[in-house]
């Protein structure tokens, strides 16, 4: 039998609006010999509408990686090519560590791509993109030939749900540990195999910046800091005082040593602690700005609820604590806290702290971590800039 997926009548419309998604109940019929496979997909009025790669583990059983008549492969290199495109755009040497490729936000789902000066990181979430694995390497290796090192970093807990070990380790070139990459000419030490996600938060770039330009001359509490980075863009543009907390070890380890190779010296003070105890243990009065930027609250949608309680007491009892006209950077990473549902958030903690709050600005994700206007689900960082009187 020819190997094909036939969907339900009705439900090729959303990828007919070039979304990549296919749940188990949109499927008609299906003959996977060989999960993760690419294979094509039809309408139940046997229109071909692409080609994708289907696990019958998941209930997000398909995701599309081209559309209409393009030859896979041939699609494949080409959203990659666009991919690189793009970030040869955005970035000059003043910036080497930056996402190369952003899953669906690029046309490739369950794949990440991050470059760290000529090293590449990269993260398969799917057993279809393990399977398009070495298709993938040899692709970026002939586009980037400068490539020193890639280095597998497939660490999600959903690819248990794909049934897939998680997979770490080195792949290609010089075998690497620590690497020296640039964020807008601040230098950051990345431990690849022992950091969180692939080395760097990224997606925060343009709100460090932001950070950066506000700070001169006040005093910075860089709350949830991983390994400094709103810190050193404050105490490079002037800060007079930077408190740095995070809870892990490693994060406030690496933010000295960031602070050591950028020579970077003053009142800037490291808490290896929970941020929820240093904000009530401490008195917050003496602040210009307070960075709150925690993980993921609400990892799966049913966490909606109790999550959005969490960020919302964070937010009042901070809140509560600024001095007038202090600045609050707050933001969400999980994607299931939606734009709306978040400034509802603030709105309540605003509400119950009994503070008068101004948005100055709104944020998200860093430019390399584009947004796919016909896939909303890759919007999944949003932030605001607070005046709190
Ligand atoms: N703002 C950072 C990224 C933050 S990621 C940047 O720009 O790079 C979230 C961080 O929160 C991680 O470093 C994690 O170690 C830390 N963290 C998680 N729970 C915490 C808690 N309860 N108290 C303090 N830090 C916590």
């Amino acid at each position: 039998m020819q190997k094909k997926v036939i969907l339900k009548p009705g439900k090729e419309k959303p990828i007919l609006n070039r979304h990549h998604w296919i749940f188990s109940g949109a499927i008609d019929s299906i003959n996977l010999e060989n999960p993760g496979d690419l294979i094509e997909v039809f309408s139940s009025e046997k229109e071909k509408l692409g080609w994708g790669y289907f696990n019958p583990k998941c209930s997000l059983i398909g995701r599309m990686v081209c559309f209409g008549k393009e030859d896979p492969y041939k699609a494949l290199e080409k959203s990659l090519k666009n991919a690189l495109f793009l970030r040869h755009r955005l970035f000059s040497s003043t910036t080497t560590c930056y996402r190369l490729v952003n899953g669906e936000g690029d046309l490739l789902p369950g794949l990440i791509v991050d470059r760290y000066g000529t090293n590449l990181v990269i993260q398969i979430g799917t057993l279809g993109m393990e399977k398009l694995k070495t298709f993938i390497i040899d692709l970026l290796l002939r586009l980037l030939p400068d490539t020193s090192s890639i280095y597998e970093k497939s660490s999600a807990a959903s690819r248990l749900e794909e049934g897939l070990e998680k997979n770490e380790g080195h792949l290609f070139g010089k075998k690497i540990e620590e690497v020296e990459a640039l964020e807008n000419d601040l230098k950051f030490l990345v431990n690849i195999p022992l950091s969180q996600k692939t080395g760097l938060y990224l997606d925060h770039r343009e709100m460090r910046t932001f950070l950066g330009s506000l700070s001169k001359g006040k005093e910075v509490l860089n709350c949830f800091s991983y390994t400094g980075g709103f810190s050193l863009y404050a105490a490079k543009n002037g800060a007079q005082k930077v408190d740095t907390v995070d809870s892990s070890n490693f994060a406030i380890t690496y933010s000295k040593k960031n602070f050591e190779i950028n020579n970077l010296s003053g009142n800037f003070n490291f808490y290896d602690m929970d941020v929820f105890d240093f904000i009530e243990q401490n008195d917050l009065s003496s602040y210009d700005i307070i960075i709150l930027d925690p993980p993921a609250f609400a990892k799966k949608r049913n966490q909606i609820n109790s999550a959005s309680e969490k960020y919302q007491m964070m937010n009042r009892d901070a809140m509560k604590k600024m001095k007038p006209h202090s600045l609050l950077f707050t933001s969400s990473c999980s994607y299931y806290i939606a734009p709306d549902i978040f400034k509802s958030i603030i709105y309540s903690a605003a509400k119950k702290a009994g503070r008068e709050i101004k948005i100055l600005s709104s944020h998200r994700q860093a430019l390399d971590h584009p947004i796919n206007l016909f896939h909303p689900e890759t919007e999944y960082l949003k932030g605001f800039v607070l005046e709190v009187l």
